[in-house]
């Protein structure tokens, strides 16, 4: 029998997550997304995934499909100079008593399709091309208008449209701006070489570069670099901006830049931003989950591990509760410290990032352990 309905708006990985959770919980659950189909709704090329996000995936029956198509590792990653010399073992984490790996990394489009075929096999349904225009919470459920002018009546609201969310406005006292790091992101898939069998780090003179496996034969290389904010970049100048940047790096970086950065319309260009809306996520049956509460900069490849984590934990919370008002509040007090701390590191390590000179104490390896070993604690 369902437990009542819920609408969805935002069909990312947070908003999947969630509406699958919600539907095996038993609510009826409707996704909304803007974009037009599950292609055009994916940005970017592949995304890392840490034990605790392959915990949280196995929770709603995910996680053995991502590792089946993606690379799982031993270890986290290895930490290496701008030459290439080893400067750390990162070692990561494992969840005492589960045999999932410390990480599996695949790519964005492959996630999106299995996340969107379990939303769909356990009966989500998803409308593309679709938002709502208006939201008005009443004692008897939230009534929505959308914009091809349907409207309906929720018992929950779940807002997992992102970083620029229109949801947030109608679930928190004062609305947030995302704060720009005064960093972007060059993003890249190539072939995977050998030694990238796990993450690797290169840290250059003011950004890191580094590769991620997301396939046995696929790794994507990123650098993480000064941008100012609003600075623009033409696509077809991405490879040269790439190649100047990543000027100083010998080892893997190099060969990869001398080798695989020549097609512009092949790279992935992002700012990097972050938010952490102070506590409650919610206002009466309206809740706010993933980068609409907490968007986070890459730096420990936890945003969307924390949004799927979201979603499973929003469902447990109604499930046990029922009333929307302590479930919500429930689930804000198992999520806030726990993303808090993810997006205060990641900002410290980009920080650093940027000026390593001026903070030659800071610990990167030694901090995002520290996370890791967190993370994989019981949510
Ligand atoms: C360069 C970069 C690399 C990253 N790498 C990693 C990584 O390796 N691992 C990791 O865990 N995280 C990573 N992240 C973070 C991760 O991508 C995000 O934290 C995650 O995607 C958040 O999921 P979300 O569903 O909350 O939001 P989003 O992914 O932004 O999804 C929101 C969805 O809502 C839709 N939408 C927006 N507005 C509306 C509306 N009004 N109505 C309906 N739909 C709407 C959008 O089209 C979108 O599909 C990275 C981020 C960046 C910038």
């Amino acid at each position: 029998m369902s437990r009542g309905n819920a609408l969805v708006v935002g069909g990312g990985i947070g908003g999947l997550s969630t509406a699958i959770a919600l539907r095996n919980a038993d609510y009826d659950v409707h996704v909304v997304e803007l974009r037009a189909d599950l292609h055009s709704s994916v940005h970017g090329v592949g995304i890392i995934q840490p034990v605790n996000a392959l915990r949280a995936l196995d929770a709603i029956g995910c996680a053995e499909a991502c590792m089946a198509v993606g690379c799982s590792t031993t270890a986290w990653g290895r930490l290496l100079d701008v030459d290439g010399n080893l400067m750390r073992e990162m070692p990561g984490s494992r969840i005492p008593g589960s045999d999932l790996p410390p990480m599996n990394g695949l790519t964005r489009p492959q996630l999106h399709k299995i996340l969107t075929d379990k939303a769909r096999e356990v009966g989500a349904v998803i409308g593309y091309d679709k938002t709502f225009t208006t939201l008005d919470d009443g004692p008897d459920g939230v009534r929505v208008v959308f914009t091809d002018d349907s409207r309906a009546v929720y018992d929950h609201v779940a807002g997992a449209d992102g970083v620029h969310s229109k949801v947030r406005p109608y679930a928190l006292a004062e609305d947030l701006k995302p704060v720009h790091l005064g960093r972007s992101a060059f993003r890249l898939d190539i072939p995977r070489e050998p030694e990238t069998d796990r993450i690797i780090l290169q840290a250059g003179p003011e950004g890191m570069a580094g590769f991620v496996p997301i396939g046995p034969d696929l790794a994507y290389l990123f650098h993480n670099t000064t941008w100012e904010e609003g600075r623009w970049l033409d696509q077809d100048r991405t490879a040269d901006e790439l190649h100047e940047r990543l000027a100083p790096f010998g080892g893997l970086t190099g060969r990869v830049r001398d080798k695989h950065i020549d097609d512009s319309t092949e790279i992935v260009f992002r700012p990097e931003a972050w938010l952490i809306a102070p506590a409650p996520w919610h206002k009466g049956r309206i809740a706010l989950i993933g980068d609409a509460v907490h968007a986070v900069t890459p730096h420990l490849g936890q945003g969307a591990a924390q949004a799927v984590e979201d979603g499973v934990v929003l469902a447990e919370c109604l499930a046990q509760h029922g009333d929307h008002e302590e479930a919500f509040t429930a689930c804000g007090e198992r999520r806030y410290e726990r993303c808090k701390l993810i997006v205060e590191s990641s900002v410290a390590i980009g920080e650093h990032e940027m000026d390593p000179a001026s903070h030659p104490d800071f610990d990167h390896a030694g901090l995002t352990q520290h996370v890791l070993e967190s993370m994989a604690r019981p949510v």
